[in-house]
């Protein structure tokens, strides 16, 4: 069919609106014009007429239109455009939700309307116009209209709404995409009153490694670490990149902590495993922060600062760990920036200490060397632990100054010692990496008077990170000067053996962490330190288990081999003044002194708890803990047998059942087992949701730390109307 003929009629239409009627003849340039301009268009391939008879069946689609895709006429023509249009999957949902045979059948006019075309081998996307034209008396028609390709323009747009959402180089979601998802996600389940974990990880040493390797292979390392996480992720949650090497895991529904304990634990553990990448083979760790809508944040801002607080803790807690959001941890970064503030001026106060801790002879129990380790009395925060600052001191290149004044006063010391006994001293990764190093410890030595091989320097694994070459020279440098290397915390970090082989330790540490537990049933830390101990007399080395505070522990480490023995069995760090005095004694030889063995599952804390009975709250304290059960103090005389809910802070809710009762001390039961809380502590699995206080009136908000009060309110009734008398209880000295 002539074009001309098929589309006269709309032609006319359109003129017929752009102008008073009885000028059309007049005015109108000659049609044959305008057919030719549309035949141009046409033939140029910028798009295409098609058009329907009555029944909507295509009778006209324009010829190039054929061509470009090597289509015959017999195919197409006769056939309803419905079987070869349909509406593009967005187009369905999006804007109209109605098949394209509703839109022709009602002949309402379609505008720029996006249809796959049938049939195509690709996938084909076309803009279709059109309008439903009818004659004199008003029959329908068909429809007139065009069409254009555009698929290609839609995919270039779909790429770059792709590229606005997800990260390059990962293909993971990128932080916008990631803050979108948690908003939607934390908006609609606030009505089901669902919960959501969310997961901040940063990985530990990825700079160092970024910088000695080069930006190719830390982006390659990235991309293998963003595969791990979505094969561990897998479909429960959602995991995207904020650029740098942060990642961020979304996970609804979630709220057990003992879940996300665990599924964090194998995050750090998968994460920390060698990435085999150019020949060489590198290793990184992560830490992560763990925080729970609604209990530690309702909006998506509130809950992702809980999970960098968290983060932060984790971080603070010498990597590789994993914490869940606490309300204190809000205090723990307001202590970290004072901290941090302190720590810049401290070198000029009279703060720090250094102390000695005895390392022994596992045979003859006499003091080979001591260990200094660095001590910080403020004057108004008290002792701060070096676990706690030296990270610090790490982060605000702090690090270096204070490993020189902690070597220089350890080897002054030392000299006062007897002559057979050497001291060890802890350095830093990052002090160990700086250039001038030897040449600090050789005018150390030179200025203290110190013989060199009296000084152990202790280092971790963690300086095999900073490329082999460097880190070997300073090994050769340092076996000249003639000091002795220990090898610090084996078994916590990269244990790779490889470099044992290279590298010249004359002792390894064997971590705490492998002493403690170690005589438990079932417990395969002796294997464990046995294989330490052969590989060591192997590279000829010694070996020091570290860390040992119990008879068994110390029986079990000396038949496992260890040389050395050092822990509070036989004494902690002490001053300097304390060893003089012991050396003019002759009392450098220490004796086992210790518990005969150690329980594993109990720790030792002291901490406010609350505890409810009969709709009746009570005051008490924990005295230990356990996974199991617990020693509480402050309620007189309470019966075996009774049942309690225990408030253990932060929303923490337990049943728990009497067992022993003497005087103002019971040992209780949990009814189910705390899981660990990432820091060495314990936690419930569950918490009393936000959603709860809401319903006793409270507005919903994360939880106070007081919201068991607000549940069980303190009564005001006497004593004698309550089941149980409180007595006074005080906190150990
Ligand atoms: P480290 O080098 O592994 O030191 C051993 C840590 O274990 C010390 O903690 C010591 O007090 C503790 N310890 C010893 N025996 C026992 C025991 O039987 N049971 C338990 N539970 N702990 C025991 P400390 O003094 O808090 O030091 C912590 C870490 O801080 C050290 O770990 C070391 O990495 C670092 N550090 C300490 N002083 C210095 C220093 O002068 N320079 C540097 N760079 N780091 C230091
Ligand atoms: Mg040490
Ligand atoms: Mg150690």
């Amino acid at each position: 069919m002539p074009l001309g003929k098929l589309f006269s009629r709309g032609l006319q239409a359109q003129s017929d609106t752009a102008k008073p009627a009885d000028e059309t003849a007049a005015d109108q340039p000659v049609p044959v014009d305008r057919i030719g301009l549309l035949d141009t268009f046409e033939a140029a391939g910028l798009g295409w007429f098609w058009a329907t008879d009555s029944e909507n069946r295509l009778i006209y689609l324009t010829d190039t239109a054929f061509e470009r895709y090597g289509w015959s006429k017999p195919e197409l023509i006769g056939r309803p455009l419905t079987d070869l249009f349909s509406l593009a999957a967005e187009e369905e949902s999006e804007r109209t939700n109605r098949p394209l045979a509703f839109l022709l059948g009602a002949r309402n006019t379609i505008t720029f309307l996006p249809v796959r075309v049938a049939g195509s081998a690709e996938p084909m996307l076309w803009e279709i116009s059109g309008k439903a034209s009818f004659d004199e008396e008003g029959n329908f028609l068909g429809y007139r209209g065009s069409a254009r390709d555009v698929t290609e323009s839609r995919d270039r747009q779909r790429d770059s709404e792709r590229m606005a959402q997800y990260d390059d180089l990962t293909g993971l979601a990128n932080r916008r995409r990631m803050d979108m998802m948690l908003g939607n996600t934390l908006a609609s389940y606030r009505n089901s009153k669902r919960s959501c974990a969310l997961l901040m990880l940063d990985l530990d040493r990825f700079k160092p490694v970024n910088d000695t390797y080069g930006h190719p292979v830390g982006d390659e390392l990235l991309r293998q670490v963003a595969a791990r996480i979505t094969k561990i992720i897998g479909s429960k949650g959602e995991v995207g990149r904020f650029g740098g090497d942060e990642f961020q895991v979304i996970l609804p529904d979630m709220d057990d902590r003992g879940q996300l304990g665990e599924l964090a634990q194998r995050l750090i553990q998968m994460i920390s495993q060698p990435y085999p990448i150019n020949g060489s083979r590198l290793v990184i760790g992560v830490s992560i922060g763990v925080a729970v809508a609604p209990y530690d944040g309702f909006e998506a801002a509130d809950l992702v600062k809980a999970a960098d607080l968290a983060l932060y803790a984790a971080k603070g807690g010498g990597r590789a760990q994993y914490r869940f959001y606490s309300g204190e941890m809000k205090e723990g970064a307001k202590r970290r920036r004072q901290i941090e503030e302190d720590l810049r001026s401290v070198l000029d106060t009279d703060q720090l200490a250094m102390h000695y801790q005895p390392i022994v002879d596992a045979k003859t129990e006499a003091v080979a060397c001591f260990e200094s380790l660095i001590r910080w009395h403020h004057p108004e925060r008290g002792r701060i632990s070096p676990g706690e600052f030296i990270p610090v001191a790490e982060d605000i290149d702090m690090i270096k100054p204070l490993g020189e004044w902690a070597l220089e006063v350890a080897c002054r010391d030392a000299t006062a010692w007897p002559n057979d006994i050497g001291v060890a001293v802890n350095i830093s990764a990052l002090q160990f990496e700086c250039d001038d190093f030897p040449s600090v410890v050789k005018k150390v030595l030179a200025e203290t008077g110190l013989a060199p091989s009296r000084l152990v320097l202790e280092i971790t694994e963690s300086v095999f990170l900073g490329g082999s070459d460097r880190t070997q020279r300073k090994f050769e440098q340092l076996r000249k000067i003639g000091v002795h290397l220990a090898l610090d915390d084996f078994g916590t970090g990269y244990s790779s053996l490889s470099y044992l082989r290279t590298a010249p330790f004359n002792k390894i540490k064997i971590d705490q962490s492998f002493v403690r537990g170690c005589t438990e049933p079932g417990n395969n830390n002796p294997a464990i330190m046995s294989a330490i101990v052969s590989l060591a007399n192997a590279l000829d080395m010694r070996t020091v288990a570290e860390g040992v505070e119990t008879k068994d522990e110390l029986e079990l480490v000396v038949g496992r081999g260890a040389t050395h023995i050092q822990g509070y069995i036989y004494s902690p760090a002490m001053p300097q003044a304390d060893i003089l005095e012991r050396a003019e004694k002759g009392e450098l030889t220490f004796e086992a002194q210790g518990p005969a063995r150690y329980r594993a599952d109990r720790r030792t804390v002291f901490r406010r708890i609350g505890v409810i009975h009969e709709d009746q709250r009570y005051r008490a304290f924990v005295r230990n803990l356990s996974k199991t059960g617990a020693m509480i103090e402050g309620l007189e005389d309470v019966p075996v047998g009774t049942q309690f809910v225990v408030d253990m802070g932060g929303g923490q809710l337990t049943v728990a059942t009497v067992r022993r009762s003497r005087g103002p001390i019971q040992g209780i039961e949990f009814e189910s087992p705390l899981i660990d809380d990432g820091a060495d502590g314990l936690c419930t699995r569950h918490r009393v949701s936000p959603y709860e206080l809401e319903a006793v009136g409270r507005s919903l908000s994360a939880l106070p730390d007081d919201a068991l009060s607000i549940l069980f309110p303190r009564s005001e009734e006497p004593d004698a109307k309550r089941a149980f008398r409180e007595v006074e209880t005080r906190a150990p000295a």
